[in-house]
């Protein structure tokens, strides 16, 4: 829990803040953008949350925080109810899970609800009140891992929902798997669900698309808010620049309409051109 005596001083005075903790995975700030924002190498609330939606946002982050940054002064009467409302749907049958872990670096994770079996993506903290709600959406079938960097509490999961674990082979040397990816080539999990292999980030790194429209991409690529467009993670690249330049690309050959990473802000759009645009832009930072 988030203390007072260690807040940080750039907050704005009122009832939620950021203490000394904080990691810096930017989590809450692409959850609740009108409140948290970066200062500093560090995060802070820059405006307290002003009405019912910044509020539940607020809350939404402070339970995603993988290191308890995020305070407040008196119990928020909305506390229990958020609390509970993860998996928070975001569209159609896809889930943020919440509850992101400082194993991963504060990734986030994503369920995936399908009849044919769900997938979680990347782990979360394993916590047993959300691991029941999953339950109650139909449990965990297949746990995706895009990469070595955001599998967090995967055994956890797995042992509580006989889940089999899905990995690349160049980033399995050190987790239990049940299904190993090998080689550059695409692998379909199901006829609309393809696993992508985008090596760069690191070596086994790899992109999930879902019914040509999202596309889970782990720590390979994500929307940079400064910036304005979607961009490769140049400086926390530790396997190859000139792969992940290639792995981006590649992702000119698929079809999609939504971006959703591990870490950074998601990004979405109805215009195929745009996305295009994007990765375009995303190519030309990476060589600029
Ligand atoms: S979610 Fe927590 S650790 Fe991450 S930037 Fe916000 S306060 Fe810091």
């Amino acid at each position: 829990m988030a203390s007072l005596k260690n807040k940080l001083p750039t907050n704005q005075n009122g009832n939620y803040f950021v203490d000394n903790t904080c990691i810096d995975c930017g989590t809450c700030m692409w959850i609740s953008p009108n409140v948290f924002s970066e200062n500093a190498d560090q995060s802070h609330v820059h405006s307290q949350p002003h009405n019912y939606e910044e509020e539940i946002l607020t809350l939404r982050a402070l339970f995603s925080c993988p290191t308890y940054s995020i305070g407040y002064l008196s119990k928020p009467k909305l506390l229990n109810e958020v609390r509970e409302s993860f998996p928070v749907l975001i569209e159609k049958n896809i889930y943020h899970l919440g509850f992101h872990s400082e194993k991963s670096f504060g990734a986030t994770s994503y369920l995936i609800r399908d009849p044919r079996g769900n997938l979680l993506i990347d782990s979360p903290k394993f916590f047993k009140p959300l691991a029941e709600k999953i339950n109650q959406l139909g449990g965990i079938k297949y746990i995706f891992l895009t990469h070595s960097d955001d599998v967090a509490d995967h055994e956890e999961y797995k042992i509580f929902f006989g889940a089999e674990r899905i990995i690349h082979e160049a980033d399995s040397e050190n987790y239990p798997y049940e299904i190993l990816l090998k080689g550059t080539n695409d692998y379909k999990l199901y006829d609309d669900l393809v696993l992508i292999p985008t090596p760069g980030h690191t070596k086994g790194s790899v992109c999930l698309l879902y019914k040509n429209e999202f596309l889970f991409t782990g720590d390979h690529l994500a929307y940079e808010t400064e910036l304005k467009h979607l961009i490769g993670f140049k400086s926390a690249c530790w396997y190859s620049l000139s792969e992940l330049n290639h792995s981006i690309e590649k992702l000119n050959n698929y079809q999609f309409r939504s971006v959703l990473p591990g870490h950074g802000f998601p990004f979405n759009t109805n215009n195929s051109e745009q996305m295009k645009l994007e990765i375009k832009k995303s190519i030309e930072y990476m060589n600029s």
